[in-house]
C-alpha cells in the first residue's frame, strides 16, 4: 500500500475534486505567507476587495445583478448558509427566541439522490432527519417535480410546515440535474425558498453549450451553492454560497460584536464581512481563486468545461463501443460515468438481475486490485436499489484522451479473470 495517493495524477479518477492547478496553488502558497485572517477589512483589505469583485462575478454569472456572497469551508457549510438563511427570512424572530417561536413542525424537501450534507442540516438546526422529505428522483437521477409537490401538499394537510426546497445541480454519484424551473414554479406557488446545490455542477455555469440545457432557471433561486475547488480546479478548499437577498446572510447571522466590528472606524464596515457568518476567523480562500481566474480568463474556464464535457463524451463512446466487456448505467449529463466491468466469465450471460447482483460483487474486488496495482484509482458505490458501480470522474485539466483509453485498458487487463 502507498501512504500517499496522487490526487493529480491523470490516472486518479475517484474524487470530484482532481487535479493541481498549477495558478491555483501558487496563489495558496503566497496564501500561506500572508497568513492574514480574513474577518476584518483592516487585516486583510486586498483579499477582501477581491472576494467582493470575485463573489459578485459569481452572482452575474448565476444572473442576478445584486445580493450577496460569502465563502464557507466547503459545500456542506454552504448548504447550512442556505438553510439558516431560509429560516431566518421566513422566521426572523427564531434567531432571538429559539425553537418556541416556530408553531409547528418545519418540513425540507430534497431529491433521494442530493447530497448527504442536506440532511445533515436538518441534525444540525433541531429539524430532526425524519423532517427532510427525500423526493423520488427518476431513473436518470433528476427529482420528479409531480413527486415533490404531492409531498408538499401531503405535508401541508398534516399541519407541518414546508420552507425549503433543495434542487441539485450535479448530483454527486450520477452528476444528474433536476430540473429547476418546474422546481422553481412549485416553490412559488406554495411560497417555499428554493436553494440550488450547484457545488459539483456549478462550473458548467461558464459554458455556454451546456449551461441551457442543464442550469437554466438557477436566476431564479433563493441561493446557490458552487464549489471552485470542484469542476473549476481551484485548489482545496474553495466553496462559495450566493443569495439573491443583499440583507440576509448579514440579518441572520450578525452578532455584532463590540470588539471587531465597531461601527466608527475609519472605513466602510461593510467590507467586514466576519459579521456575516456563523465562524469568527476565517481562512483566505479567495486569493488562489482570484489568480486562477485572472490566469485563465472567463473564457479560459469556458473551454476547461466544454473539454472536460468532451472528453466525459469520449469516454461514453468508448464505453458503448465495448458493450462486451462495459455497460454503461447511466446516460451522463455531467463527467460522472457510472458503468460496471464484465469479466470474460460473464460476457455471455443475459443481463438480468442476477447478473447485475455479480457485477456489483465484482466492483470492490477490482477496485482492491487497483490499489495494490498503483496504477488507477476510480471510485464505486451503491446508490439505490444498485449494487456497487463504478463511478468515474474526469475533473481533472491533465487528462488527455489517452488516459481514458489507458483506464479502459488497464480495467480489463486487471479484473478480466474475476
Ligand atoms: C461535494 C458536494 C457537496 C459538499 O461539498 P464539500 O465541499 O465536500 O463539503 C455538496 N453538494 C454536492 C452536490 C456535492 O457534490
Amino acid at each position: 500500500m502507498v501512504y500517499l495517493t496522487k490526487a493529480s495524477h491523470p490516472h486518479f479518477f475517484n474524487q470530484l475534486s482532481c487535479g493541481l492547478d498549477l495558478v491555483s496553488m501558487a496563489g495558496e502558497w503566497l496564501t500561506a505567507t500572508a497568513n492574514t485572517n480574513m474577518f476584518t477589512y483592516e487585516i486583510a483589505p486586498v483579499f477582501i476587495l477581491m472576494e467582493s469583485v470575485v463573489l459578485s462575478k459569481m452572482r452575474e454569472i448565476i444572473g442576478w445583478d445584486s445580493g450577496d456572497s460569502i465563502l464557507a469551508p466547503g459545500g456542506s457549510i454552504s448548504n447550512l448558509y442556505a438553510f439558516l438563511s431560509a429560516r431566518h427570512s421566513m422566521f426572523p424572530g427564531y434567531k432571538e427566541k429559539g425553537l418556541h417561536f416556530i408553531k409547528g413542525q418545519l418540513v425540507m424537501f430534497t431529491s433521494c439522490e442530493s447530497h448527504y450534507s442536506v440532511k445533515s442540516c436538518a441534525s444540525v438546526c433541531g429539524l430532526g432527519t425524519d423532517h427532510c422529505i427525500e423526493v423520488p428522483a427518476d431513473s436518470r437521477g433528476k427529482m420528479i417535480p409531480s413527486e415533490l409537490e404531492k409531498l408538499i401538499v401531503e405535508h401541508k394537510s398534516k399541519g407541518n410546515i414546508p420552507f425549503f426546497v433543495n434542487c441539485t445541480a450535479g448530483t454527486t454519484v450520477f452528476g444528474a440535474f433536476d430540473p429547476i424551473h418546474e422546481i422553481a414554479d412549485i416553490c412559488k406557488k406554495y411560497k417555499l425558498w428554493l436553494h440550488v446545490d450547484a457545488a459539483w455542477g456549478g462550473g458548467l455555469l461558464f459554458s455556454r453549450k451546456y449551461r441551457p440545457t442543464r442550469l437554466d432557471g438557477i436566476e431564479r433561486a433563493d441561493s446557490v451553492t458552487w464549489n471552485p475547488h470542484k469542476l473549476m480546479g481551484t485548489l482545496l478548499q474553495c466553496s462559495t454560497v450566493h443569495f439573491k437577498d443583499k440583507m440576509v446572510l448579514t440579518s441572520c447571522n450578525t452578532m455584532s460584536a463590540d470588539y471587531l466590528f465597531m461601527q466608527d472606524k475609519l472605513y466602510d464596515v461593510r467590507y467586514d464581512t466576519g459579521d456575516k457568518v456563523i465562524q469568527c476567523g476565517r481562512h483566505n480562500d479567495i486569493f488562489k481563486l482570484w489568480l486562477q481566474w485572472r490566469a485563465k480568463g472567463t473564457e479560459g474556464f469556458e473551454q476547461h468545461m466544454d473539454r472536460l464535457m468532451e472528453l466525459s463524451e469520449y469516454m461514453v463512446k468508448k464505453i458503448k463501443s465495448m458493450p462486451d466487456k462495459y455497460y454503461l448505467i447511466v446516460e451522463p449529463e455531467m463527467m460522472n460515468i457510472s458503468f460496471w466491468y464484465i469479466p470474460k466469465r460473464l460476457r455471455m450471460m443475459p443481463h438480468t438481475s442476477e447478473r447485475i447482483k455479480i457485477l456489483g460483487e465484482i466492483v470492490p474486488k477490482l477496485k482492491g486490485r487497483m490499489m495494490e496495482a498503483g496504477t488507477l484509482m476510480i471510485g464505486y458505490q451503491p446508490q439505490g436499489n444498485l449494487p456497487n458501480f463504478f463511478r468515474n470522474i474526469i475533473s481533472n485539466a491533465a487528462v488527455r484522451s489517452e488516459d481514458i483509453d489507458f483506464l479502459l485498458a488497464e480495467l480489463d487487463r486487471l479484473g478480466q479473470d474475476l
